[in-house]
């Protein structure tokens, strides 16, 4: 069996306005052929669980291209076309394939799609013709289209977050895909789309009502008449007409009650519609969490929500740094700030002068601030990822340096947005994370693992950005209405 497979990861956010370029995927990875395997095989990423999978059930796997970029806002037109156009071309070139395995976000938009999912896998489909499967992974914050359901035979998303299933969704892929291939039909899917953003904070898979979701669909997984189940809870920076939260099954077409399956997942739906308010949760101010700083157990972790480099926050944010000039705790924050990493190179290890961090572009909350440093460390290397999340994953944000600010704030300041919440980010620079009162984290979740033995306890602030929790906030414009919570009335059976 040949079976054909690649990956093309971003998730957007629309409200960014930098827009994501080939550079931006080129600092996370583009890995073409045989670089795949090398790279990819043992991680815990889907292709990685692609690999394993096919590693005990052997089958001729053709490796394409496996690209993945940070989050941003729109992916260039030309980045597309490029990086999908070389996946469509390497299976051009390798047909007939027996299926298709794909990696894909769901939440891609670029200057001029809002579905860059559902035209690659429309393309897809073209070369391989109706009867080859299709299958993909997901992400739980994909945003599912119908053109999406059409085209794939099935998508299975993570049922983790925060995520760490990344190799576990890969495996549940290459199986259906492998069932497929020898003899299972095409599976009938049952889509349901709800009139509904959440935020991420309350949406874990743990705990609440997602939680509570995420375990049903686990027990449905013992049905040998469904294929799979998946809740995408679409991340709520997409402001784009097909927005909302889905479900989607899929079940076998000859299981004998079609009809129970449909009304299983409108209950659900209805379900998770009715409970909607428990996704909206209030959080402190940066002003109100600083002036409770001493009597929080240390270290506390500040997540910064607004600024969230894995969302499509920029992590140029100056509102924690200016708000922790006025205390005396020893903190650490990592800032995306290119203007002060030159100007602490210039200034030499060791030296000190006058830095100013942040206003690299000026969207308000990130305004410049000059501070007076001691650069005590400089670094052009990249940073390891040691937690569960993308563990053993190389991070590029370019140089970096350890500005120390007034003697007790250490800034670790980088050139480009990545995956910046690693205790193994700060250590790089000599930030030891467990001697610090307060860390201010510029990622939701995905810092937790790797913080589970450090962070004595979690603060999620309000504060504002392009990743803002605050969904009243956004100026959303093109999403459709009525939705909750844009709409306080919002019809939904
Ligand atoms: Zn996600």
């Amino acid at each position: 069996m040949k079976i054909f497979y690649a990956s093309l990861i971003q998730e957007t956010n629309t409200f960014c306005p930098q827009k994501t370029d080939l550079a931006l995927f080129e600092r996370g990875y583009v890995l073409r052929g045989e670089e795949i395997p090398r790279h990819l095989a043992g991680t815990n990423t889907e292709i990685g669980g692609f690999l394993s999978y096919f590693s005990e059930h052997p089958a001729d796997l053709v490796p394409a291209v496996a690209c993945w970029g940070v989050a941003c806002g729109k992916v260039e037109d030309a980045a597309f076309a490029q990086l999908s156009g070389e996946i469509l071309d390497a299976l051009e070139a390798q047909l007939p394939v027996d299926g298709v395995l794909l990696a894909l976000h769901g939440a891609m938009v670029s200057e001029s799609c809002d579905d860059c999912e559902g035209v690659l896998l429309e393309r897809v489909r073209d070369l391989v013709g109706a009867d080859v499967p299709v299958v993909t992974t997901l992400d739980y914050h994909a945003n599912l289209t119908e053109k999406m359901v059409v085209q794939a035979d099935a998508m299975v998303g993570f049922r983790t977050y925060p995520h760490v299933d990344f190799a576990q969704t890969g495996r549940r892929a290459a199986l259906i895909l492998d069932r497929l291939l020898h003899g299972m039909k095409r599976p009938v899917p049952i889509f349901r789309k709800l009139p509904l953003i959440v935020p991420v904070e309350a949406a874990e898979t743990g705990q609440g009502v997602s939680g509570e979701v995420i375990a049903a669909l686990g027990h449905m997984d013992r049905d040998p008449d469904l294929v799979s189940a998946s809740l995408f809870c679409a991340q709520p920076w997409l402001d784009i007409e097909e927005m909302g939260v889905s479900l989607l099954f899929y079940l076998q077409p000859e299981a004998p009650d079609q009809k129970k399956w449909k009304e299983t997942a409108d209950a659900l739906a209805l379900s998770i519609f009715q409970q909607r308010e428990a996704f909206f949760q209030t959080y402190p101010s940066l002003a109100e969490a600083v002036g409770r700083l001493p009597a929080f157990r240390r270290p506390v972790i500040f997540v910064d929500s607004g600024d969230i480099t894995t969302a499509g926050g920029l992590g140029d944010s100056t509102e924690t740094l200016r708000a922790l000039l006025g205390c005396s705790q020893q903190a650490a924050l990592s800032i995306v700030s290119p203007k002060a990493v030159a100007q602490a190179f210039s200034v030499g290890l060791w030296g000190e002068g006058e830095i100013t961090v942040g206003g690299d572009q000026d969207y308000g909350y990130n305004r410049d601030v000059t501070v007076h440093a001691k650069v005590l460390a400089l670094s052009q290397d990249r940073s390891q990822v040691t937690g569960e999340a993308f563990s053993g994953v190389a991070v590029n944000t370019g140089r970096r340096a350890h500005l120390l600010v007034d003697g007790h704030i250490h800034v670790v300041a980088a050139e480009y947005a990545s995956l910046m919440y690693d205790p193994q980010f700060l250590r790089d620079l000599g930030v030891e994370p467990a001697e610090m009162d307060v860390i201010v984290q510029k990622s939701h979740k995905l810092f937790r693992s790797a913080y589970a033995s450090i962070a004595k306890e979690i603060v999620i602030l309000d504060t504002p950005g392009f990743t803002d929790l605050n969904i009243q906030r956004l100026p959303y414009a093109r999403v459709p209405r009525p939705i909750y919570p844009l709409d306080e009335i919002v019809p939904f059976e």
